[in-house]
């Protein structure tokens, strides 16, 4: 496993590899990352993982000052895994060589979901997708069903402009069906259980949804029920389709989407 701490020993190692797996990370490497990682070692004759904490995709100073960083035990996890090539570490620098302001809007259509309330999110990971596209050149990106939203406009944007393909890997959960993140070292034991019971009310909403005439109250219902029972922050409970993300009338190729703050921390799911 090598590490490349700048692009000039990236473009170096990697010139002899068109058939590039790429798994971007922020760090805090967790067995979601190991899957995609999984995933890229089967389809593709090398892996590349860049762990790079995006500033400008974090819409509130706290959350970017807070999010875990500890890259010797990252490094440790990958290089144990036995299934990555290449590290890429950027720095700063590495990433936003030119001044240049980034041109990325989002469509009106695609301002729901976290693109409305983490104003700019969005934005930053699209700019920052494009810049390591561009850099990394890879013939297949990793990308997982966790972050639905973001799987969704990185594979719209990037698969128009580039030779690239983004392969969407399922969630993993550990064995309360708590979806993993690299935020969850942020919660304590109390906090855990209540994602696992908020993971168990979505499955019975799901279930339950098909026999319901008005999806929008019964949802609104339900959103109130569970800020009641857990004293969460709930900034959306939708259900919406799986292909287009528009709010859907019925349980057919549809997800029920969520997000919410516990103990400070925002964390979301879709199942
Ligand atoms: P992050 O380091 O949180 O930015 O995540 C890097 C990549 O790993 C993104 O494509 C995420 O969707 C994916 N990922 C994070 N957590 C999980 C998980 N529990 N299962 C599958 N993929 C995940």
């Amino acid at each position: 496993m090598k590490i490349l701490l700048n692009n000039a020993s990236l473009f170096e190692s990697l010139r002899p590899f068109n058939d590039l797996g790429f798994v971007p990370t922020m760090g805090g490497i967790h067995k979601g990352h190991l899957s995609l990682i999984n995933k890229s070692n089967k389809l593709c004759k090398k892996t590349i993982v860049s762990i790079f904490v995006n500033p400008k995709q974090f819409n509130n100073k706290k959350d970017l000052k807070s999010y875990p960083r500890n890259i010797k035990k990252d490094l440790k996890i990958l290089k144990k895994s036995k299934k990555v090539d290449f590290v890429y570490l950027p720095k700063f620098k590495d990433i936003y060589k030119d001044k240049k302001k980034s041109k990325i809007t989002l469509q009106k259509k695609d301002k729901i979901l976290c693109a409305k309330f983490r104003k700019g999110h969005f934005e930053g990971v699209l700019d920052v997708m494009n810049k390591l596209t561009k850099i990394v050149k890879p013939k297949k990106i990793f990308m997982g069903e966790k972050d639905f939203q973001q799987l969704y406009l990185v594979k719209k944007e990037l698969e128009k402009k580039y030779k690239t393909k983004v392969i969407p890997c399922k969630t993993i959960r550990d064995r309360n069906n708590v979806s993993l993140s690299s935020r969850n070292v942020l919660l304590n034991k109390s906090n855990l259980i209540i994602v696992a019971k908020i993971y168990e009310t979505l499955v019975d909403i799901k279930k339950n949804i098909k026999n319901k005439k008005n999806i929008q109250s019964f949802l609104n219902f339900k959103k109130k029920e569970l800020k009641n029972n857990y004293k969460i922050k709930i900034d959306y409970l939708e259900l919406r389709n799986n292909n287009n993300l528009k709010i859907s009338s019925t349980n057919k190729n549809s997800r029920l989407f969520i997000a919410y703050y516990l103990n400070n921390v925002r964390l979301i799911d879709n199942i």
